[in-house]
C-alpha cells in the first residue's frame, strides 16, 4: 500500500541534499567544534558556515544565530530570556492567542516570577485584533510573543503592525516571533518586521529533527536557559550538534531559495484539496481570519461531519493517508488544544477538526488519492453512524 503523508505541519521527509550534507561530520570529522587542533576549527568553520546561511535568509547577522535543539527550546529560551533580562523595565508579558505550548507554557512559568501575563485576542473574524493589542500594549511591557503562521489553522499573522504597535506604546518590549510554520512559506526577515527574535525548526522545513535556532535581530541583553561552557556566545551551552547544525543551514538555504517555486505548487494542490474537501461534503474549512490574513499554501482544518476526527483518521490511517486531529477523542477538554476553544469552537466542534497539511514533496496523484479516500472514510462512517 502507497502511503500519503498529508501531516507535513507535524514534519517533513528529510531532503536527500541535506542528508548528504551532513554525512561526513559522524565518523569522517567528529571532532569536538570548540576544540583547537585542524579538525576541531573545521568543524566550527562548519557551524559558522550553517549560520551564514540562515543570517542570509532571515535578513540577520550570522553570529545572531544561536542553535538549539529545535524550536521548543529556542521558544523557551526567547520567553525567559528577553522577560528576565527585561525585568528591571517591566513585568508585562503578552502572549499570542493561538500560540504553541512552547511559548505559552514558558509565559506562564513566569507568572510564578512575578511577572503579569496577558492574552493578545482574535477579532470576531478570527484574525489578531491589533486594536485590543494597541489597549494591552503598556510601557512596562516587556515581552510579545506572537507566533507568525499557525500550525493548526494556516493563517499568517500580521507581525509588521503589531511590531509597529508595540514600538509606538512599549519602548522596553522585546517582540519574539515563532517563525517556525512561516519558514520557507513566507517571506521572513528580521529587519522588515522589526522583530527582536524569531524562532525556527529544522524538521519542518525538510531539515533534520531536534535542531533549531533563536535568530536575534540585535545585541540587546538576554539571559541563558542552559548554562555550560560558553557555547553559542554564553546563551546555549553544551557542545553543539555539529551534522544536525550542517543540515539545518542547508535546509533553511533552499527553503528560502525555492520558496517561490514551492508556494507556487503547493498553492496549486491546495485549491485543488480544498475543492475536493467542499465537493465531496468532507466538512467545513476553517478560514481564519479570511480574507483579512493570509493563509499559508500548505495548512488546512477540517470540522468534518459526523464522527470525532480521531475516528476518521484511524480509518484513514488504515487506508494509507496520515493527517491530524485537533484533539485527541477520549482526551478531556483540559488537555485539547487551547487554540481550538480560542477560536470560538465548543468541545464537540473541537473533537471533529481534521488538520490536512501538505509539502514540498507532495503530488498531484497524492491529494486527488487523498481526496478519494477521505470521501470514502466519510460515506462509510456515515453509513454507520
Ligand atoms: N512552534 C510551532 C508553531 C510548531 O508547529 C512547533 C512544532 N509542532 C514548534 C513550535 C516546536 O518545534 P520543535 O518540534 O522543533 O520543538
Amino acid at each position: 500500500m502507497e502511503r500519503v503523508h498529508l501531516d507535513h505541519a507535524a514534519s517533513t521527509p528529510v531532503d536527500p541534499r541535506v542528508s548528504e550534507s551532513m554525512e561526513g561530520w559522524w565518523r569522517e570529522n567528529y571532532a569536538n567544534p570548540s576544540s583547537r587542533h585542524a579538525a576541531g576549527v573545521a568543524a566550527s568553520e562548519a557551524l559558522d558556515k550553517a549560520r551564514r546561511q540562515i543570517a542570509r535568509a532571515t535578513g540577520a547577522q550570522p553570529g545572531r544565530v544561536v542553535f538549539t535543539s529545535g524550536a521548543t527550546e529556542a521558544n523557551n529560551l526567547a520567553v525567559f530570556g528577553h522577560a528576565r533580562a527585561r525585568r528591571g523595565h517591566g513585568r508585562h508579558v503578552l502572549v499570542g492567542p493561538l500560540d504553541h505550548p512552547s511559548t505559552r507554557m514558558p509565559a506562564m512559568q513566569l507568572i510564578e516570577e512575578g511577572f503579569e501575563v496577558e492574552e493578545l485576542c482574535l477579532d470576531s473574524n478570527g484574525a489578531l485584533d491589533l486594536e485590543d493589542a494597541q489597549a494591552r500594549v503598556r510601557p512596562d511591557t516587556v515581552l510579545v510573543t506572537q507566533m507568525f503562521a499557525n500550525n493548526e489553522f494556516g493563517c499568517v499573522f500580521p507581525i509588521r503592525e503589531l511590531t509597529k504597535i508595540v514600538r509606538r506604546s512599549a519602548p522596553h518590549a522585546a517582540v519574539h516571533v515563532d517563525a517556525v510554520q512561516a519558514l520557507g512559506k513566507v517571506e521572513l526577515d528580521v529587519e522588515l518586521l522589526g522583530v527582536d527574535s524569531i524562532s525556527i525548526s529544522g524538521h519542518k522545513i525538510n531539515g533534520p529533527k531536534g535542531a533549531g535556532a533563536l535568530i536575534r535581530a540585535n545585541d540587546d541583553p538576554m539571559r541563558a536557559l542552559i548554562h555550560g561552557g560558553g557555547q553559542e556566545g554564553g546563551l546555549r551551552g553544551g557542545t553543539q550538534d555539529v551534522p544536525s547544525i550542517c543540515g539545518l543551514g542547508l535546509a533553511v538555504k533552499l527553503a528560502e531559495e525555492e520558496r517561490e517555486d514551492s508556494t507556487a505548487r503547493m498553492s496549486e494542490l491546495m485549491r485543488t484539496l480544498r475543492a475536493g474537501v467542499r465537493e465531496r461534503k468532507i466538512g467545513r474549512i476553517i478560514d481564519l481570519g479570511a480574507p483579512k490574513q493570509e493563509m499559508l499554501p500548505n495548512i488546512i482544518s477540517v470540522i468534518i461531519e459526523g464522527p470525532p476526527a480521531e475516528v476518521f483518521l484511524h480509518h484513514l490511517d488504515a487506508r494509507g493517508l496520515a493527517a491530524s486531529a485537533g484533539s485527541a477523542c477520549q482526551s478531556s477538554k483540559k488537555s485539547m488544544n487551547p487554540a481550538l476553544f480560542a477560536i470560538g469552537l465548543n468541545e464537540e466542534e473541537a473533537r471533529r477538526v481534521l488538520r490536512l497539511s501538505i509539502g514540498k514533496v507532495t503530488s498531484l496523484e497524492e491529494v486527488q488519492r487523498s481526496i478519494q479516500l477521505l470521501d470514502e472514510v466519510r460515506s462509510e462512517l456515515a453509513n454507520i453512524v
